[in-house]
C-alpha cells in the first residue's frame, strides 16, 4: 500500500485559516503578554466567539483542544480523516502563532479533551460550552500520577474533595476543573477518577499563581480543595473501581491529549525554522536541497537536519492522530509522536537562536521567546523520560511494575 504523506486535502482549509488567525491576530500580542504575565489576553474573547461559530455551523470541526471524543457508535468501518487530525493540524497552526494564547483560548482547555474522552454523553451534554482546566499534579506527585493523594469520599449523594493541586494550566481563567482524585488509596491506580468541579464551589480556591520561563500569558495555579463537594454525577465515565483494568480509563485521556501537545511543538518548531530560513537567506546563506548537507555551509547543514528532524515529528504527529481518528489503540504513538515532539521542539527552536546569534538572543525577534515556550512542551503531559518508558514497555511488551 502505498503511503501519502501529505496533509490530509480535507483539513487543508482549516489549517490555513487557522493559520491567518496566528499570523494576524496571536502574533501581533505575543510579545505584548509574554511581558505582561498574569494579565489575561482579553483579544482571545473575540478569536474564541469566532471558533465557537464555526463549530456550531460545522465549519470547526475540531479547531480546539477539544474535539478529541472517539465515537464508539460510529459504525463506518472506512478509513477516515477526522477531528483528531483536524485538531492537530489547526492548533500546529495556531502555535505557529503562539503557544502560550493558544492554551489562553477560552473553552479549548486540555480538560476540554478529558471531558471529551471520558465522559458520557448526558455529561457531555451538560458540560458543553465550559472551559475546563486539568488537574493532575500534586506538591508529592507529578510523573508518578498513580501515586495521587487528593481524595473524593462518596456522602450522600455528592463526592468530597480535599487535596492540592499544583501547576493547573488556565486553573485561575477556566470556569470549571478536571480533578483527578482516589476514591480509596488501598484499592491502588484502578480507584482514581476524575470529577469536574465547577469555579466557585464552596471548598475549593486558587491558592497563587506560578512565574515562569515561558508560555507566560498562560496562567498556571494552585488550588486547594477542603472538604469540595460535588454531585456524584460529576465523576466522569464509571465510578466502579475495576481493579483489572487498573489506570487504563484514566490514562486514556493522555491517548487524546499527547498528540495535541506534540502538535503545539510541531507548530512553535516551525515558526522558529521558518523566521530562521529568513535570516539565514538574509546573510546570503543558501541552503540547496540538491546536494548532500556535508557538501554545504555548516548552516544550511545544520538547517537541513532540523528540517528532518520536525518531519519526522510532524508525521508521528499525524499518525497518533490518524489512528486516534480510525479507533486504533495509539498509545504507543502519541507518545512517541510527544517524546519526538517535544525534544525536537526544543532543539530546534535553541538551535535557531544559535544559528541567528545576536539576533536570535535579542528580544527583537520571538526567536528567543519560542526557545523559552517551547520547553514545556517537553516537559506537561507527561515528561520526554516518561514518553521513552512508555514506548519502552510497549515495545518490550514489559508492564509499568516491570520496567520503572
Ligand atoms: C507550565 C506548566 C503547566 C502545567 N500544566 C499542568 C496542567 O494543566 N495539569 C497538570 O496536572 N499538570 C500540569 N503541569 C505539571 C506537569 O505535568 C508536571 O510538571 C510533569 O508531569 C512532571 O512532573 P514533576 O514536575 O513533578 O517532575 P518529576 O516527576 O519529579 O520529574 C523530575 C525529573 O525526573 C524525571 N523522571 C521522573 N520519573 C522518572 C522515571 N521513572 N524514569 C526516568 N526519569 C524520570 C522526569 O522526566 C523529570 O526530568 C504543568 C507544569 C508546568 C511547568
Amino acid at each position: 500500500m502505498a503511503i501519502n504523506l501529505d496533509d490530509p486535502k480535507k483539513f487543508r482549509p482549516l489549517a490555513g485559516q487557522a493559520h491567518q488567525v496566528a499570523m494576524n491576530m496571536l502574533r501581533p500580542i505575543s510579545r505584548k503578554y509574554d511581558r505582561a504575565e498574569h494579565e489575561y489576553p482579553k483579544e482571545l474573547d473575540m478569536l474564541a466567539a469566532m471558533i465557537d461559530g464555526l463549530s456550531e455551523s460545522g465549519a470547526g470541526e475540531g479547531a480546539g483542544a477539544a474535539g478529541v471524543r472517539r465515537d464508539e457508535s460510529d459504525q463506518d468501518t472506512g478509513v477516515k480523516n477526522g477531528a483528531n487530525l483536524a485538531s492537530v493540524m489547526s492548533i500546529q497552526e495556531m502555535c505557529w502563532g503562539d503557544v502560550g494564547l493558544l492554551l489562553s483560548m477560552p473553552r479549548q482547555g486540555l480538560g476540554n479533551s478529558a471531558i471529551a474522552s471520558v465522559a458520557d454523553d448526558e455529561q457531555l451534554k451538560r458540560f458543553e460550552g465550559v472551559w475546563a482546566g486539568m488537574a493532575i499534579t500534586e506538591p508529592g506527585t507529578g510523573s508518578d500520577s498513580a501515586n495521587i493523594k487528593t481524595t473524593a469520599t462518596l456522602d450522600g449523594d455528592e463526592y468530597v474533595l480535599n487535596g492540592e493541586k499544583i501547576y493547573v494550566t488556565s486553573g485561575d481563567r477556566c470556569d470549571a476543573v478536571v480533578v483527578w482524585a482516589t476514591l480509596d488509596r488501598s484499592l491502588g491506580r484502578a480507584a482514581i477518577k476524575s470529577f469536574v468541579v465547577p469555579k466557585g464551589t464552596p471548598g475549593m480556591r486558587v491558592d497563587r499563581l506560578e512565574h515562569k520561563l515561558g508560555i507566560k500569558a498562560s496562567d498556571t495555579a494552585t488550588i486547594i480543595f477542603e472538604d469540595c463537594r460535588v454531585p456524584k454525577e460529576n465523576l466522569l465515565g464509571s465510578p466502579e473501581v475495576d481493579v483489572k483494568q487498573g489506570f487504563a480509563g484514566a490514562m486514556a485521556t493522555f491517548d487524546n491529549t499527547r498528540p495535541l501537545v506534540a502538535a503545539m511543538a510541531v507548530g512553535c518548531a516551525k515558526a522558529a525554522l521558518d523566521l530562521t530560513r529568513e535570516l539565514l537567506e538574509q546573510a546570503g546563506v543558501v541552503v540547496d536541497y540538491d546536494r548532500p548537507a556535508v557538501t554545504q555551509s555548516a548552516a544550511a547543514a545544520k538547517f537541513l537536519q532540523m528540517e528532518a528532524d520536525w518531519e519526522a515529528a510532524h508525521l508521528l504527529m499525524l499518525q497518533a492522530a490518524w489512528m486516534a481518528d480510525n479507533r486504533k489503540p495509539n498509545s504507543l504513538e502519541a507518545s512517541m509522536a510527544k517524546a519526538k515532539a517535544g525534544r525536537v521542539g526544543s532543539d530546534i527552536t535553541l538551535s535557531c537562536v544559535e544559528l541567528a546569534g545576536s539576533v536570535g538572543y535579542s528580544e527583537t525577534e520571538l526567536l528567543e521567546k519560542w526557545a523559552r515556550d517551547s520547553k514545556i512542551l517537553d516537559i506537561f503531559e507527561g515528561t520526554q523520560q516518561i514518553q521513552q518508558l512508555i514506548v519502552a514497555r510497549r515495545v518490550l511488551g514489559l508492564s509499568s511494575t516491570a520496567l520503572k
